[in-house]
């Protein structure tokens, strides 16, 4: 029988956060403020909601959502709350990078980011030639380069032919979006 089922599971839920907010010392409160009854309601109402999207009241965190109770100004608005919550889709994680590291692996000498990297020019003469935004380079006191790979957050040892490249290509592309051709 779907109706005893149900109400078998609203039971279940409601015992589970109840349970939860008591140990909390937050279930008092909440009982004087809004009553038992209306807690029992919003368990109905979010099994409800969970089984038109087809999802396991099981992989529902009852006894988080309900801490948030304690604050709520109304059963009514707190449902409201969890239910826009579920409808949402998860935020993607943070993605998170290596720190880059202090110090050269090669000499051990400090690392440094710079905005500027020094580079052959056909004639013969070395030309600072600034690093864009979209490139991190590093290096350390004997000169030695790096560039940080900003998908992986490691840092890649750079020849200055290497970079010397890169950075041309990279501040052409730049200026092509620039004049948007
Ligand atoms: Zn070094």
């Amino acid at each position: 029988m779907a109706e005893g089922r149900g109400k078998e599971l609203v039971e279940k839920y409601y015992e589970k956060v109840r349970d939860h907010l008591r140990k909390l010392g937050l279930w008092k409160p909440i009982e004087e403020r809004l009553g038992a009854e209306a807690v029992v309601d919003a368990v109905r109402e979010l099994l409800n909601a969970m089984k038109r999207v087809g999802m396991s009241p099981e992989m529902f965190e009852w006894e988080r959502a309900f801490e948030k109770l304690a604050e709520a100004p109304s059963v009514r608005d707190f449902v409201k709350k969890v239910l826009e919550a579920l409808r949402r889709p998860p935020p993607p994680p943070p993605k998170l990078l290596p720190p880059v590291p202090e110090t050269c692996p090669i000499d051990g000498t400090r690392l440094a980011k710079v905005d500027q990297v020094p580079i052959p020019s056909p004639d013969g003469t070395i030309k600072p030639v600034s690093v864009p935004a979209t490139i991190e380079i590093y290096k350390c006191e004997y000169g030695h380069l790096f560039e940080r790979d900003l998908t992986t957050g490691i840092l890649i040892e750079r020849t200055s032919a290497y970079l010397a490249q890169k950075l041309y290509k990279e501040w052409v592309r730049e200026e092509r979006a620039v004049r948007g051709s």
